[in-house]
């Protein structure tokens, strides 16, 4: 279907019945099923259907996939290839991600439930930018010659690491994996990629393109399967030297213990969050504040590592936020097919995580909190997991609803009485994600900056930024920053070489 972008929802389901998916492992350049023959079903969450039967691969894959990556990386037939032609690779993958952005986008919205609007305008460009900007960094990088006694010469040179194992959620299914594969691919590792066994079919085609685009194949393998199998194997190999996770926090903290039982691989962490939004009284412009809160939370349906899920607002503006946030909210987001390009809030992943959603809100109700908006599924469209754009005000700092990820669009409200308290509430987590501050005290909002125990702190905006930016968490929300050149270095090692000249 490649270059078709329908401008309606009949032509995106006329689509979707036309889409051709491969959903078999690729390893070597090559696709095919499991060891097993085991597959995975493919469920659409909007519909409850059938979309595909996918390979469910196992330890005995992942072993064929390293092997694979591994004898990619021993004859060096990705490494030693000029920095420019690997350069020209990425360029033309990236052209091919653009080319194939509506069957990918379709494959995104299928798979769990993300509006098509949304894959094409942010997942689909963002993840071309993505490869673009990792493949102009590949003959950017240099080590250095130290300034070394008259009687030696030593230099400090980047190498990479080897065979990387790459294992990646399902919120963002195509982006996320690009955020770690294209880096890994440009610092020269050679790579096994183990998407989410919910939404993995971008992904797969996401290597079918690299090796169209001139990539050799071996050096980016795809295994699809389950975390507990699959990524437990990848995770334990003895001949993967780094493991670059992005999904929860307990299974990041598994993952450090595999690569303590195995070899010491590096472990890079990208995990959860419980990303506070503050809203001081003298913020500019309350319409544009609570609109963007509650972009901060609904978006993707909550789905996002980084969703704003904390409201923490000032008793002088808690009830004007609430009746704005309140009306603004279902104007913002209802509840849609995905395939319609006028949809902002598709369903949650999967029934089963429906569920777990709305059992935060009933959790909620039970300690105290109120629902404003929304707190149900969406009875008009019972087949499918939807959760309608959820309010929860009166939420105490000690509330589970207030603390725990929900990864939903459910937005727990906590009324603030200061600067002070503020800070205090949004400190007292386990996570450190993401924090966004709105003010029009610029001393404020640099004092509130430096307090602020996250990776990523926004002043009057949410969720902004570009590939520039570091992006991960302190505390644990994760070990690692994604994007920027920051996060190439940790795709690479550091070999000091001295030379005597004696
Ligand atoms: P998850 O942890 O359940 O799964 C993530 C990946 O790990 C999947 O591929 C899964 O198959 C695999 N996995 C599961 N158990 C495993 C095991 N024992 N060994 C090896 N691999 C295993 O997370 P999810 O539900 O896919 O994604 C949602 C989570 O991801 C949320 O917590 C969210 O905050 C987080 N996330 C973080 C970021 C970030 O940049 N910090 C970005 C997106 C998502």
């Amino acid at each position: 279907m490649n270059n078709v972008t329908p401008s309606d929802q009949a032509g995106w389901l006329a689509c979707a019945a036309a889409l051709t998916i491969d959903a078999g492992l690729f390893i070597d350049g090559r696709s095919g099923p499991a060891s097993s023959g085991a597959t995975i079903d493919a469920i659409n969450p909007a519909t409850g259907a059938l979309l595909t039967k996918m390979a469910c691969g196992d330890a005995q894959d992942i072993d064929r996939a390293v092997a694979s990556s591994r004898a990619a990386w021993d004859d060096g037939r990705w490494r030693h290839m000029t920095p420019r032609a690997r350069m020209d690779i990425f360029r033309l993958w990236a052209d091919l991600v653009e080319r194939d952005a509506a069957d990918l986008a379709l494959m995104e919205t299928l798979s769990m439930g993300k509006p098509i609007t949304d894959a094409l305008t942010i997942d689909l460009p963002e993840t071309a930018v993505t490869i673009r900007y990792f493949g102009e960094a590949i003959d950017k990088v240099s080590g250095i010659v130290t300034n070394s006694p008259h009687n030696a010469v030593h230099m400090v040179t980047r190498e990479p690491l080897g065979v990387v194992g790459a294992i990646s959620p399902w919120n963002y299914p195509l982006l996320m994996a690009a955020w770690k594969v294209a880096p890994a691919l440009a610092a020269g590792n050679c790579l096994v990629l183990k998407p989410s066994e919910k939404a993995a079919l971008s992904c797969i085609r996401l290597a079918h393109l690299f090796v169209e685009a001139g990539g050799p194949p071996g050096v980016f393998n795809v295994v699809t399967g389950y975390g507990q199998d699959a990524g437990k194997r990848l995770a334990l190999h003895p001949d993967v030297a780094k493991i670059s996770f992005t999904g929860s926090t307990a299974v990041g903290k598994q993952l450090m213990i595999y690569a303590g039982q195995s070899n010491l691989k590096r472990v890079s962490l990208e995990t959860g969050g419980k990303s506070p939004q503050i809203f001081m009284p003298d913020l500019e412009d309350m319409d544009a504040a609570v609109d963007r809160a509650i972009m901060g939370i609904f978006d993707n349906a909550g789905q996002v590592c980084n969703a704003g899920s904390r409201l923490l607002v000032h008793a002088d503006i808690h009830d004007e936020f609430i009746n704005r946030f309140t009306q603004r909210a279902s104007e913002l987001y209802a509840t849609g097919d995905p395939l319609d390009p006028s949809t902002s809030l598709g369903p949650v992943v999967s029934h089963t995580h429906q569920s777990s959603v709305l059992a935060c809100v009933d959790q909620g109700l039970k300690d105290g909190a109120h629902i404003a908006v929304g707190g149900g599924p969406d009875s008009a469209r019972p087949d499918g997991a939807y959760v309608t754009p959820t309010l929860l005000t009166q939420v105490t700092p000690d509330m589970a609803i207030g603390r725990d990820e929900i990864f939903g669009p459910v937005a727990a409200l906590i009324k603030v009485q200061s600067e002070e308290e503020a800070i205090r509430v949004a400190n007292d987590s386990i996570y450190g994600l993401a924090a966004s501050v709105w003010t029009s005290d610029v001393k404020r909002a640099h004092r509130m900056v430096k307090a602020l125990e996250a990776g990523v702190v926004w002043v009057n905006c949410f969720g902004d930024g570009d590939m520039t930016q570091p992006f991960g968490g302190y505390k644990q929300s994760g070990n690692t920053r994604d994007k920027s050149l920051e996060c190439l270095s940790g795709y690479m090692q550091s070999k000091s070489a001295w030379f005597s000249l004696d």
